[in-house]
């Protein structure tokens, strides 16, 4: 039979979000913090329960996430970001760039932090 995977955070165990938010980090951790890219996550099986948190921290990420500037990205509403020569972080207004501080300061805060006891 053929089991259905979960990304997992090898800190904590909780589900991964998968996100452009963080550069060379395509998989955020809400609970710990962590970030790491497509291959640092665990794959585990999916449990309902894994399941259920995953939606729910990608709910909670998504709030969060608009005000997230993604690392080496183009806005495809702005304007600047059209002709591709810079990414939106680099013409990015003062109160966008704000919102993102604020936003990844949030992240932290939320979060317990990796334990760094290996
Ligand atoms: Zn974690
Ligand atoms: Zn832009």
């Amino acid at each position: 039979m053929n089991k259905e995977g979960i990304t997992v955070c090898p800190y904590c165990g909780e589900p991964m979000i998968y996100t452009f938010a963080f550069s060379g980090s395509e998989y955020y951790c809400l609970i710990c913090g962590y970030d790491c890219g497509l291959f640092g996550g665990k794959i585990v099986e999916a449990t309902k329960e894994l399941k259920y948190k995953k939606k729910l921290y990608e709910k909670i990420f998504t709030v969060v996430n608009k005000d997230l500037i993604p690392v080496g990205a183009y806005n495809p509403k702005c304007k600047k970001c059209k002709d591709m020569k810079e990414t939106h972080l680099e013409h990015a207004t003062e109160k966008e760039l704000l919102k993102d501080k604020i936003a990844r300061e949030f992240l932290k805060n939320i979060s317990i932090g990796v334990k760094e006891d290996e």
